[in-house]
């Protein structure tokens, strides 16, 4: 595509309401244009990106043995009464009239409308199991619809349901769909964790969320971490239980070596509100970090841990910045917190709670129903971000975007649809399903909220809207534009998304658009074209090498 002809009308300022980078930098990008709170269009760049993040999803959901068809956004009411969701939803449900006073609503999610289109077709067991998906608009009347296209109210979302014969056959299913989801979110290369969900208006019994890492996501997950210092560096380990799984996954994060890069995993905002607080527990060393704006409760702390005062040393900012490294501080901690509770989260949802051993995990847990915060006697009341010490492990919540949902349903929406199949012997069954969601237009947001730096995008390859950028720096200039044209048809034919710049604007204008819309792979046709000499660059490193035009495919491959 030539820039001179192509829809980009990129932005210098983000309007006001924009508060995340992925909000911004979409809409300075031309990616998305808003319509109407939490509702959006995909211009040519974003909805780019939105059909490489379907392709993936298609064909790993199509390699899982699902298969895609594509139902209607308007659903009528009677499907949703029979399951008792017309009202359960509440005003997050777009309602509508027809002319004939029937009512229908605009699907926030399609399982009694999957249910309800199987029933009367699938009536033996020899036509399960059988998993059906479609990537279809969906429609929920968020009551506050925020960070562009991350919580909207019209949004793209792959809704796939599972229907199976008995219990063991959704089990399987859904497994399935686990690995399935895996492998999208690989592919995409979110760095994301799965966690035990709670099954909320869905229903049914297991269910897991996928979450994108970030500190703009409004979903908190709480990590168990490990500190294990090695000569050269010291290692922060974290452990997210799966039920699922039983096992508990391992995740090194490698290459923390100082306090700032601590603090930045732990997603404690800035260094400069940090205080370092040394405790000698059992003859080991412990550290806990504090925002500097909150007070710590010394007195509590100390009852909680079982240590005299004069056993833990604060340490000004100044005293960590001189220290400049974590090395020395070494586990085991000896101290056995129960939980942890971010008192000012009170709508705080879906977290693990509990010291980090096995079974001893409260998951899915729900603040308010499942704990309590200040109040809670014995619990050490911390702050999102913090660390806290307890018998092998320390604590750190961090903040992440629920980008895909799995859901175990059992029997609920069959049972409350009738439909059922025939078995072996002939005895009528209630079919047992599963449902999986991934929000399509949300993890465009998630990728970008991980993928941007101060100027812009960084796409990776996986999903970004074009592979290369050929920069024409002078349009004007005949061999400039010869040379951009042929490397533009030798890319094109070599099978690159490839963007021309070939615009009559200010070679200033064009790095700074290039820079901001994120394509990983950069060429600059300039001065040396003459001589047929181009700049490669990428995006990510922003290194510029000049070579021979000869030489370039051999370096974009
Ligand atoms: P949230 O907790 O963020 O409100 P949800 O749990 O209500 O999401 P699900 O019903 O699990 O959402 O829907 C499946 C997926 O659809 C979610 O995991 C998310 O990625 C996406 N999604 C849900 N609501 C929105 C929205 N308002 N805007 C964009 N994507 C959304
Ligand atoms: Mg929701
Ligand atoms: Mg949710
Ligand atoms: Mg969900």
């Amino acid at each position: 595509m030539k820039l001179s002809r192509f829809y980009m009308p990129t932005l210098r300022e983000a309007p006001q309401d924009a508060e995340i980078a992925s909000h911004k930098f979409l809409l300075r990008g031309a990616f998305i244009r808003k319509s109407a709170s939490g509702v959006y269009t995909y211009l040519p760049l974003g909805y780019r990106v939105v059909r490489k993040i379907e392709q993936i999803v298609r064909e790993e959901m199509d390699r899982a043995g699902a298969q895609e068809i594509l139902m209607s956004a308007i659903q009528p009411k009677e499907i949703w009464e029979a399951s008792g969701r017309w009202d359960r939803f509440g005003p997050e449900m777009f309602k509508l009239t027809d002319r004939h006073d029937r009512e229908f609503c605009l699907g926030p999610t399609a399982e009694e409308y999957f249910t309800t289109l199987i029933k009367d077709e699938v009536k033996s067991y020899k036509q399960l199991p059988l998993n059906l998906y479609q990537i279809q608009t969906k429609y929920r009347d968020e009551k506050r619809p925020r960070f562009g296209i991350n919580r909207a109210r019209e949004f793209t979302m792959k809704d796939g349901y599972s229907f199976d014969l008995d219990r063991e056959g959704m089990e399987v299913s859904y497994h399935t769909m686990y690995e399935a989801y895996e492998k999208i979110f690989n592919r995409i290369g979110l760095d994301y964790v799965i966690v035990q969900g709670d099954n909320g208006a869905m229903g049914g019994n297991m269910s897991h969320e996928f979450i994108a890492l970030s500190d703009t996501g409004e979903g908190v997950i709480a990590f168990g971490g490990d500190y294990a210092a090695t000569e050269e560096k010291a290692e922060v380990t974290y452990t997210v239980q799966d039920k699922a799984r039983v096992d508990l996954t391992e995740v090194t994060t490698p290459g923390v070596t100082t306090i700032e890069e601590l603090a930045a995993f732990l997603s404690v905002t800035a260094k400069d509100c940090l205080k370092a607080v040394d405790l000698m527990v059992a003859g080991e060393p412990v550290v806990v970090f504090i925002p500097g704006d909150r007070t710590l409760n010394m007195a509590k702390l100390e009852g909680y841990l079982g240590v005299p005062e004069h056993d833990i040393l604060p340490m000004t900012t100044e005293q960590i910045e001189a220290m400049g490294s974590v090395e020395g501080f070494t586990g085991p901690m000896g101290i056995d917190a129960r939980i942890i509770v971010d008192r000012s989260v009170t709508a705080m949802k879906n977290v693990i709670v509990g010291a980090n051993k096995k079974d001893t995990h409260l998951q899915g847990a729900s603040y308010g129903r499942d704990f309590e915060g200040e109040d809670g006697g014995d619990l050490l009341v911390v702050e999102e971000g913090d660390t806290v010490p307890n018998s092998d492990i320390a604590y750190a919540f961090r903040r992440g975007i629920e980008v895909g949902n799995i859901f175990q349903l059992g029997t609920k929406y069959s049972d409350a649809l009738e439909a059922t199949v025939l078995d072996e012997n002939g005895k009528a069954q209630v079919i047992w399903m599963g449902s999986y969601g991934v929000g399509i237009t949300r993890t465009v947001s998630a990728v970008v909220e991980q993928c941007h730096d101060e100027d812009g995008i960084i796409w990776p390859v996986s999903v970004t809207p074009y592979h290369v950028i050929i920069t024409v720096v002078k349009n004007k200039d005949e061999a400039q534009m010869a040379l951009g044209e042929s490397l533009y048809n030798q890319l094109l034919d070599a099978g690159y998304d490839v963007l021309l710049d070939d615009r009559a604007e200010r070679p200033g204008v064009k790095f700074k658009d290039r820079d901001l819309i994120g394509i990983p792979l950069r060429i600059t046709v300039g001065k040396g074209a003459a001589e047929h000499r181009v700049e490669y660059s990428t995006r990510k490193a922003m290194d510029t090498v000049e070579l021979h035009a000869d030489e370039l495919m051999a370096r974009i491959k």
